[in-house]
């Protein structure tokens, strides 16, 4: 979502160790992995090796941690004991999920380093460790095939690195590749940010902007619901929505082909079908979409069914709103939701 124009100006903001720029962006380092603020005091990278986020958690979903120079969740410079604890406890071990019994080995209470997280960063200390899970997880899938063939025809040893980031949110892959049906996960960047791609050989399962709330229990289901383990790869699928991604960004798409494997109920199913009718440039309410499918007074669960969807912008979701003209929440953020709308209106 940065312009061009805009990386050029944060990269001179950099390169300045602007101040002015503290907390407007943060600057993830291809060739280290870690993400910096502005003002970061080590040597500065070539601008095609920086990547640039506005907030702290895109900077973590894409795979980066937290520089130890410039401490970028510690700004403005003091930090809570707390928090910085609880940072160094992520770091230490980043695949970990957090119970309130963790907080207590900690001697931290839970309650405290959640409302200091959030006051601090902007998103809660969950959120904070599950950004860092999954970003490592992600970085596996951007890397994307050559990593992971050469894990797999090796068998995968117990205690690799691999093995533990990747499968406690993907599932654990079998040992070698042949003879096992697998579904494959790939990374495509949109002018809306990255999204995650979910396939097998046929058919679609998934497609979600990787920063999208509740991302990685829809993973989960995915993976307890047709019981096969996710790697990165890609299959003709993949690519088809791919290509038409790049189309209906451009303007040029209306109707999307790529052929798509819902896991739901059948009353979800039902919504989903109905939310494809919805014509490009058009919106519905909950409750037209309730009496389309013949039950009127279920927008309540057509609302759900809504935020279930697994295909965000092919299963056009975004194009339900309130009633009563207000746009409504969406999985991927509001901003997005605009943005879509607005996109094709044009
Ligand atoms: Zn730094």
């Amino acid at each position: 979502m940065i312009s061009q124009q805009k990386k050029k100006e944060f990269y001179r903001a950099l390169l300045e160790k602007n101040k002015a720029y503290e907390g407007m962006f943060f600057v993830g380092v291809k060739t280290t992995g870690v993400f910096c603020r502005p003002t970061c005091p080590a040597r500065k990278p070539k601008i095609e090796n920086c990547e640039f986020f506005e907030t702290a958690q895109e900077a973590l979903l894409a795979s980066f941690r937290p520089c130890k120079r410039c401490k970028p969740l510690s700004h403005p410079n003091v930090v809570s004991k707390l928090v910085q604890i609880l940072v160094e406890a992520v770091e230490m071990n980043p695949e970990k999920r957090w119970k309130d019994s963790d907080f207590k080995k900690l001697s931290v209470d839970a309650s405290t380093a959640r409302r200091q997280f959030k006051k601090r960063f902007g998103m809660t200390f969950v959120a904070y460790a599950r950004a860092r899970r999954m970003g490592l997880a992600m970085k596996q899938i951007r890397e994307g095939k050559a990593v992971i063939e050469a894990q797999l025809s090796s068998g995968y040893e117990s205690g690799s690195g691999f093995r533990d980031a990747f499968s406690r949110i993907m599932g654990t892959p079998p040992s070698k590749s042949e003879g096992h049906k697998v579904l494959k996960a790939s990374w495509i960047d949109t002018p809306l940010g990255p999204m995650l791609a979910v396939a097998d050989e046929k058919a679609l399962y998934l497609l979600e902007f990787v920063d999208r709330r509740g991302l990685e229990k829809e993973i989960e289901q995915l993976r307890r619901k047709t019981k096969l383990p996710i790697i990165p790869g890609k299959t003709k699928p993949i690519q088809q929505i791919e290509a038409e991604l790049v189309e209906y960004f451009s303007g040029k798409l209306q109707e999307f082909k790529t052929p798509l494997a819902p896991v739901g109920s059948e009353f979800q199913k039902r919504v989903w079908e109905e939310l494809k009718k919805i014509p490009s440039g058009e919106t519905r309410s909950y409750k037209e979409i309730a009496l389309a499918i013949g039950k009127p007074s279920a927008f309540r669960a057509v609302a759900l069914a809504n935020g279930a969807n697994q295909f965000a912008i092919v299963i056009p979701c975004h194009r339900v709103i309130n009633s009563n003209g207000e746009l409504g929440g969406y999985g991927g953020g509001i901003k997005r939701k605009e943005w879509l709308l607005n996109h094709e209106k044009h």
